[in-house]
């Protein structure tokens, strides 16, 4: 019996709790006007289709959150203090899988347009054996919960708002499960994923961009719920819950205009730029869906 996709129902869990906590006593804020460029992307949002048996919405249906919402939960915004987005490799990585972890870098940074930085890497050595286990599939695995728990949550280097882990080997939530594809904190802003399951067995020439892809719709929805974002039933976006890697796949990496509102009301960057630095990485990537998806934003926008 083959248990899978654990870990975005947990994502969810922990997102529920803070929205739980946001009682606040305080007057509501003002909502701030709509700005044009939202507006104008808006008509780039496409539609969610009715959710077929075996997605995401079909099992968990959601809510969804309004920018209105957003705007007045508490979640963190960066100060002078926290405003680094840091990569934590853990595991040997060969040099095609350091340039993925290099390209992740390079996409959190022009995605929040914050600072984003990668640690030195740990081995794998770190984790105990009790911590450990040799899967039913033959390859070694690592408790998602220690590394979350006992590795990164220790981490903590200077100004960080947010830390990733990304785990070479194969992850696994408890001993009933047969494998997770990352677990995080949001109270604690730190998660942890791996790049085991999205590369298909091997990363070679021929699947690196899509473990790629896969890797930069993973990293940026998990840290876009450590920014108080949850899960978007709006339109087809990077923050809709999926409840497997093809629909990861079948699921678009753009932001869409009302996620994109609620990030940009959390930190203050230029849209237009956002949208030309993204493009451009595609474009050096050879990521030309993604990049017609940021072009189409760029030519509507006023
Ligand atoms: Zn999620
Ligand atoms: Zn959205």
């Amino acid at each position: 019996m083959k248990k899978i996709t654990f870990f975005i129902l947990i994502l969810l869990c922990a997102c529920n709790k803070e929205k739980a906590k946001e009682t606040s006593k305080q007057a509501p804020k003002q909502i701030p006007e709509e700005a044009s460029y939202f507006k104008d992307i808006k008509t780039n949002d496409v539609k969610l289709p009715k959710p077929s048996y075996g997605d995401w919405l079909f099992s968990h249906p959601e809510d969804g959150q309004t920018f209105e919402q957003y705007y007045r939960s508490k979640h963190i915004v960066p100060t002078k203090e926290e405003n680094i987005i840091y990569i934590k490799p853990i595991g040997n990585f060969n040099s095609l899988q350091k340039k993925q972890i290099q390209l992740v870098n390079e996409y959190l940074e022009l995605f929040f347009q914050l600072k984003t930085k990668t640690l030195e890497p740990i081995s794998n050595d770190i984790v105990p054996n009790s911590a450990r286990r040799m899967s039913t599939e033959g390859h070694e695995q690592l408790l998602a919960g220690y590394l979350l728990n006992d590795v990164l949550k220790e981490e903590k280097p200077e100004n960080r708002i947010a830390l990733m882990g990304l785990s070479e080997l194969d992850l696994y939530p408890k001993p009933e499960w047969n494998y997770v594809f990352g677990l995080a904190s949001y109270r604690d802003k730190v998660g942890v994923s791996s790049i085991y399951r999205f590369q298909d067995g091997e990363l070679t020439a021929e699947n690196f961009n899509l473990c790629l892809t896969r890797l930069l719709k993973t990293s940026s929805h998990e840290i876009g719920h450590m920014f108080g974002i949850h899960h978007c039933i709006n339109a087809d976006c990077v923050m809709n819950g999926t409840n497997s890697l093809s629909e990861t796949d079948r699921s678009t990496i753009r932001l869409c205009s009302v996620c994109q509102r609620k990030l940009n009301s959390c930190i203050q960057y230029d849209n237009k730029k956002r949208l030309t630095d993204l493009d451009n990485f595609f474009k050096r990537n050879n990521l030309t869906e993604e990049s017609d998806i940021m072009k189409k934003d760029i030519s509507v926008i006023r």
